[in-house]
């Protein structure tokens, strides 16, 4: 196998973007639509915070657009999936799955319910959880009865399982289905990366229980901060709604309140920039698949390097595009980043794998050779729209 020339891999980088502008972020805003006549109306109407047409526009705009019968717009989106997992069931003392590739939030939100993250590994054709070897490690350490599984290694109750759409490639999420159905766990998707990716014609987030999205400034649509919960099923829909709106009891005057509810509902002014952002999402998305094609064709020469492509029948938002150095130039991931940023190019390695955090290191998890494998090889490339 041939090494990775660091400069060559440089010059061919800096031929797929625009010169002039220095430097370059990894994913930056673009609003390029009626972001500002839309906030402004907030404003001059004095409709900001979490009441406004803009919200329940927003919501409707992002059911129509991903297929998802219902959803609830939040603050942002690991307060998105902190509610999607209560809804879930996962209360104090339960294990959930989740990958341990992700940002940090998979696992805060976890965390927030009481809960323990249990680490899984991914696979190299999705970046995502690997259902086969979950599988595989759920049959060495789970027991399942009346459809409930137990670690039996710490004896916690194995709730939920959180797949998460990696840089907004899907994951094999029917597998993983398949794979928590047979032992009565329930899988809600972390899909905040993925807004405008489709596996099989169907859009990432509406395949589990029910789906997050974040809005949040780096992600393909932004809303400032901000998240959502997609769901087919009215009632979590509407248990959602609840408890992100401090669980009030509708009433002309009283305060009333049944559940220790939260203070989690997107504010106008947020959701004014997202229907802006949702009219410019198409378009945003063919300028985003244009420039992975350009990294592609020009990448795709260079010795000791891959692409990172959609997956088979899936169609990616491409949020952050990505390279994996091969096994023996991963020695130069290191100077591939600086040499980058010395030229105004903002690349990034793949996050700190969670069971490596000190809040996570005594977590229970599979073995993970991929994603330490992943980890170690993986370069994120400057993706946003404008470029
Ligand atoms: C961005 C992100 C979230 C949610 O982040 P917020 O900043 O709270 O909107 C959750 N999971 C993953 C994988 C993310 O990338």
């Amino acid at each position: 196998m041939a090494r990775l020339v660091v400069s060559g891999f440089v010059e061919a980088l800096e031929a797929c973007l625009p010169s002039g502008r220095r430097p370059i972020g990894l994913h930056e805003p673009d609003f390029s639509g009626r972001e500002w006549e839309y906030v402004k109306e907030c404003l001059d109407t004095g409709w900001v915070s979490s009441a406004g047409r803009f919200v329940d526009r927003f919501e409707s705009d992002l059911a129509t657009y991903s297929g998802a019968p219902h959803v609830v717009a939040t603050v942002n989106g690991t307060a998105a999936l902190h509610t999607a997992l209560m809804l879930a069931g996962v209360i104090p003392g339960d294990e959930v799955l989740v990958p341990a590739l992700t940002f940090v939030a998979t696992a805060n939100a976890v965390a927030h319910c009481g809960a323990v993250p249990h680490f899984a590994d991914s696979e190299r054709e999705t970046l995502g959880l690997d259902p086969d070897a979950l599988e595989a490690h759920l049959a060495a350490i789970a027991v399942t009865r009346e459809g409930r599984t137990t670690n039996s290694r710490t004896g916690a109750r194995i709730r939920a399982c959180v797949p998460m759409h990696t840089f907004g490639h899907p994951v094999r999420v029917e597998r993983l289905l398949a794979v928590c159905a047979a032992r009565g766990i329930e899988v809600v998707e972390d899909a905040a990366e993925a807004i405008g990716s489709f596996r099989a014609g169907r859009h990432a987030g509406t395949f589990g229980r029910c789906g997050i999205l974040s809005f949040n400034g780096n992600k393909t649509v932004t809303t400032g901060g901000g998240g959502a919960i997609l769901t087919a099923d009215a009632d979590l829909a509407a248990r959602a709604k609840h408890l992100t709106t401090t669980a009030r009891l509708p009433h002309r005057w009283e305060f009333i309140h049944d559940a220790v509810g939260y203070n989690y509902r997107m504010p106008n002014l947020n959701a004014a920039l997202g229907v802006a952002q949702m009219e410019a999402l198409p378009a945003m998305l063919a300028r985003k698949r244009a420039l992975a094609d350009r990294l592609r064709s020009r990448l795709a020469g260079l010795p000791g390097v891959s692409f990172v492509d959609e997956p088979p029948s899936c169609r990616s938002n491409y949020w952050l595009n990505a390279v994996l150095l091969d096994p023996d130039s991963a020695d130069l991931r290191d100077e591939v980043l600086a040499a980058t940023a010395d030229r105004g190019l903002m690349t990034r390695p793949c996050w700190t794998l969670m069971h490596r955090l000190p809040m996570y290191r005594a977590c229970p998890r599979a073995a993970l050779p991929v994603a330490e494998d992943l980890a170690a090889r993986l370069v994120n490339l400057p993706s946003s729209a404008s470029l």
